[in-house]
């Protein structure tokens, strides 16, 4: 029996899937993508889908990043039964407000004496780990704290010593993941980790928090990127310690460059927010994850709207090798859906809404441009950028006088990395970065904006550079120095090495 039919049949619990994702960055259309499966899946079957907040990477989280992958998941059009906006009777939906839920657990687990406290410093860790390496062993760790007594745990803990919790894996044997898709997978035990489920500061880590909300938020299907493959054996062990069924599994394959190469924003933008700003239709988008989601279709014509999507889903149809996100074959379907799917007054109506004009917005550009227009029709040509998705560029139009062009290019290489790794999207943080590498490369400022407000805005002067790069927002910005960047000459591999040491 297939599992799509054993997920119909009565004895079964009713089906519910999920999307889990970590709230540490912008939203990615891997993340529409995996949601858009366990959608399908969850609708397919007359079940239902939840959307969970995994943040219990405290450092990275953020309730910004949470906010927008929310947003960008409704703009997509799909929309949760269960999740940290809607409620629901499994909530919370918000790991960093489940804590007690898993301490619980933990107690469980260790009062079994299926997980154990460990007391090594990152020093001792870091030495086996050097020590493993060198011996060409794989990183594992080498279980010492199980040897501790109790007396000497309860003593060590009396005095303060912080500690982790680890869970006890088997040092023999094999585990079999069954992968709905895939099959069974092998995984040697004594290759397993004997991962930390809770840490030091008493907040959990993702894999027990997984664990303990996938079966208490009944979860019966589990649609997730193929990068956690490798985690499904601590899982296993886990519900299997529990004493609990643990969800159906299906890895999916990570979406692909059409050079084969793993989706990257390096190659191709990355951020559901990115298609949003330059015009593409949420139809169109979940229209093309849904083909790469169903290997049956994917060379259809048929433009597909998400019940479509639903109703032609099949779980056998699902793939396993890597979907090439292709963004031609976006672009064809989303010209289609600009000029198939709406009338002229539609078409009018649209247009507006994603010029996303907001009242504030509209203020804050016109308060921008207001000192620097002699009549209202310079606008157009002084704005234009806002709108636009590449800018026509010539290599000419980069260089400067005051700045030679090797420095362009390295201002521009270590602007992508920089302002990537920017935590929040503000014109502070983008002036500090930028000022930074006119420290870095010992030149002027202004010099060093000049190719920046080319790149960003097509023209040397505009409005505030500074504002522009937040107005268009990251992902923009990365594309349009990135193409700069590429126009000058990529750097090579050598330059990287060396620009990046300097920095
Ligand atoms: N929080 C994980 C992620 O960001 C979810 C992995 C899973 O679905 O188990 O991808």
């Amino acid at each position: 029996m297939n599992a799509a039919v054993a997920a119909n049949s009565l004895a079964d619990p009713p089906v519910r899937t999920r999307v889990a994702p970590s709230p540490t960055g912008d939203p990615h259309v891997g993340t529409a993508y995996v949601a858009l499966v366990n959608y399908c899946f969850a609708k397919k079957h007359g079940g239902q889908f939840v959307l969970r907040i995994e943040d219990t990477d405290r450092a990275r989280s953020t309730a910004e990043s949470e906010g927008a992958i929310l947003d960008a998941l409704h703009w997509c059009g799909l929309a949760w039964d269960e999740g940290p906006d809607v409620g629901g009777p499994h909530g919370p939906y918000r790991q960093s407000e489940r804590s007690a839920i898993y301490r619980r657990y933990v107690d469980e687990l260790l009062a079994a004496g299926h997980a154990f406290k460990c007391f090594c410093t990152s020093q001792r860790l870091e030495e086996m780990r050097v020590a493993q390496r060198a011996a060409g062993q794989p990183p594992r760790y080498d279980g010492l704290c199980l040897t501790n007594s109790r007396e000497e745990i309860e003593r060590r803990e009396a005095a303060g010593e912080p500690f982790v919790v680890r869970l006890k894996v088997p040092n023999e044997g094999v585990c079999v993941v069954e992968d709905l898709r895939r099959g069974p997978i092998e995984f040697e035990w004594k290759s397993v980790d004997m991962q930390v489920l809770l840490k030091s500061d008493g907040l959990p880590t993702y894999h027990l928090a997984n664990v303990v909300d996938d079966h208490l938020m009944e979860i019966t299907h589990v649609f997730r990127g193929e990068e956690w493959v490798s985690s499904a054996p601590k899982h296993l062990l886990l519900y299997s310690y529990f004493g609990w069924q643990p969800p159906k599994l299906v890895h999916l394959p990570l979406l692909r460059n059409p050079d084969k190469s793993k989706l990257s924003k390096r190659k191709n933008p990355t951020g559901i927010l990115f298609y949003k700003v330059l015009g593409y239709l949420p139809e169109a988008l979940i229209n093309f994850l849904g083909l790469l989601a169903n290997a049956a279709h994917e060379g259809d014509g048929e433009l597909m709207d998400l019940s479509e999507l639903v109703r032609r889903f099949e779980l056998e149809h699902v793939p396993t090798g890597g979907p090439v996100f292709d963004v031609a074959k976006l672009d064809w379907l989303n010209g289609r859906y600009l000029r198939e799917k709406l009338d002229p007054v539609a078409f009018a109506g649209l247009a507006q809404q994603w010029a996303a004009l907001t009242p504030e917005r509209r203020t804050r550009i016109a308060a921008l441009a207001q000192p620097r227009i002699e009549r209202l029709s310079d606008l157009g040509l002084l704005l234009a950028f806002l709108f636009a998705g590449r800018l026509p560029l010539r290599a000419e139009d980069l260089r400067g006088t005051k700045i030679d062009e090797t420095s362009v290019r390295k201002a521009l290489a270590l602007a992508l990395w920089e302002l990537d790794a920017l935590a929040e999207w503000t014109v502070a943080g983008i002036e500090a970065t930028i000022k930074r590498i006119a420290d870095v490369l010992g030149k002027k400022v202004r010099d060093v904006a000049r190719p920046f407000y080319v790149a960003i805005t097509g023209s040397p002067t505009s409005i505030p550079l500074y504002d522009s790069m937040e107005l268009l927002g990251r992902d923009l910005v990365r594309e349009r120095l990135r193409n700069a960047l590429d126009l000058l000459g990529a750097p090579s591999k050598r330059e990287q090495e060396e620009w990046k040491a300097a920095s």
